[in-house]
């Protein structure tokens, strides 16, 4: 049989199975266990999806597929429901992303780190803001998203953080302090990254690059994945890596790395000729809106780009080079 290739009949039976026994009979016939994150909305009413998507198996293949046969994802058991038209929703909302908890802490800091309650206008907006962030897919989120109950709510847990609390915290995640701690170190950078996310959250600028997985990327920037992604964007701009090559030539410069002197040519021949990476050196919370200047950008090698951004804060190409044992000052 093939797994996962359904019919809606045949998902309408199970439910009229689901309905006819109750849940708990239901699930405990086919063996399996309350939904965890994931629920299928029919007639305004709420499934296991999981369990409705593996006994639909039934109707369709002549057996209901075991729990441990598949998952109740999105590589199973949501997508071969969606597929065929119906609703899915996520029970739980995504965990908070380090963006926006860059935005919710600026909020708290502006409020002398006291938490805001729902009813406060600066919690209304901040809660729009998240909704229109491209970090969290649309799928992965439900009605109850980032409103503003669960804004206030984290400004409370984050402000019970805070080493001047005197009560007792409420629990946080790590990243949370991690956030918390980027503000209270550097304060004026990490409410100017929020600024800057702000503004470019509603003039559209991270919207047309998808959403973000979180897990794929290896570098760390305080200031979050947006921020981080648009210095990404600027520094592979292509023109103006030409232009900054071009002008290195002119003054007679060459392609050598600025930090450690590595030269693409001189040690891959003809391959190499013309290849150097372009490195934005003004801070994330710096660049704002505006043109890169030449003179924002260094020609360093792939190793010494990857060394830069490979942990917060980044090092100058000046910095990274004194890093580097046996340098020559
Ligand atoms: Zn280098
Ligand atoms: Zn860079």
């Amino acid at each position: 049989m093939q797994k996962g290739v359904l019919t809606r009949e045949s998902v309408l039976m199970a439910i009229e199975e689901y309905d006819r026994l109750g849940r708990d009979a239901f699930l405990d016939k086919y063996h399996f266990g309350p939904a965890r994150d994931y629920v299928l909305v029919h007639d305004g009413r709420e499934y296991d999806s999981k369990a409705v998507a593996g006994v639909s198996h039934r109707f369709e293949h002549g057996h209901a597929l075991e729990p441990d046969e598949f998952s109740g994802g999105r590589a199973h058991a949501v997508a071969w429901l969606e597929r065929i038209g119906f609703r899915v929703k996520s029970i739980r909302n995504p965990d908070w992303a380090r963006d926006e908890l860059v935005l919710a802490c600026a909020i708290t800091a502006k409020n002398g780190w006291k938490g805001l309650t729902a009813t406060d206008p600066r919690v209304a907006e901040l809660s729009e803001l998240l909704q229109l962030l491209p970090i969290h897919p649309l799928a992965s989120r439900n009605e109850t998203f980032r409103n503003v109950n669960g804004v206030a709510r984290k400004t409370v847990d984050i402000a019970t953080h805070h080493p001047d609390y005197q009560g007792k915290p409420t629990k946080g995640g790590a990243l949370d302090l991690a956030v918390l701690k980027a503000f209270l170190e550097s304060p004026l950078e990490m409410a100017a990254a929020a600024e800057l996310l702000r503004t470019g959250v509603l003039v559209g600028e991270f919207q047309d690059a998808g959403p973000i997985d979180d897990d794929v990327d290896e570098f760390d920037a305080p200031e979050g994945r947006l921020l981080f992604r648009r210095h990404v964007t600027r520094e592979r701009n292509r023109g103006l890596r030409q232009r900054k090559i071009d002008s290195a030539v002119r003054q007679g410069r060459g392609l050598a790395c600025e930090v450690c002197g590595f030269d693409f040519k001189a040690v891959y021949g003809d391959r190499g000729d013309g290849y150097i990476e372009c490195h934005h050196v003004v801070p994330l919370h710096e660049a704002g809106e505006g043109r890169t200047k030449l003179s924002d950008l260094a020609l360093i090698c792939s190793n010494c780009h990857r060394m830069v951004h490979r942990r917060a804060p980044w090092p100058t190409p000046d910095e990274l080079r004194t890093m580097m044992p046996g340098h020559r000052v």
